[in-house]
């Protein structure tokens, strides 16, 4: 996985239509997500180990929803609170001097916030962050105490 490269799926606007109804949708598939570290009320979050930055986390929504506003606001508002705690955690664990949150969904549209802790001199300092631009940005044991100390953060 590295930066996208070519047409936005959207480009073909039946197959768009599918994985807009969660038809094939790669996020629906529970078995096919690899790196889910915990499950939140409404969410699922992932921590991969390949990443855009040391401390990125994604939280997925638990059912197939493509926009924010396409959940109710009760639903919505627990969306945003298990999307809140894993930001707040972040930023506490990592001691980012940021932290930016991204819903893009351009390639895959089914709602999910990547979490994205920015630091000083980051790979991505001045330039636009791009969650899709992943590499191996732990050093040894460092994705292990990243995400011990994120589910800690999390139960506390
Ligand atoms: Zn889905």
């Amino acid at each position: 996985v590295g930066v996208f490269v070519g047409n936005w799926p959207w480009s073909s606007p039946s197959g768009w239509q599918r994985l807009r109804r969660g038809v094939d949708c790669p996020l629906c598939d529970p078995g096919a997500l690899a790196d889910v570290v915990v499950r939140l009320p409404s969410t699922l979050v992932r921590v991969p180990r390949s990443a855009c930055l040391p401390g990125y986390a994604c939280v997925i929504h638990a059912r197939h929803a493509v926009e924010l506003h396409d959940l109710g606001s009760e639903e919505a508002a627990a969306f945003m609170r298990d999307v809140c705690s894993v930001s707040h955690v972040v930023e506490r664990v990592t001691g980012a001097a940021k932290v930016n949150l991204l819903s893009l969904g351009n390639l895959v549209p089914h709602l999910h916030v990547h979490v994205c802790p920015r630091r000083p001199g980051d790979r991505f300092d001045g330039l636009p962050l791009d969650p899709g631009h992943v590499a191996e940005v732990y050093r040894a044991g460092e994705h292990e105490r990243f995400v011990a100390e994120l589910l800690h953060g999390l139960r506390g």
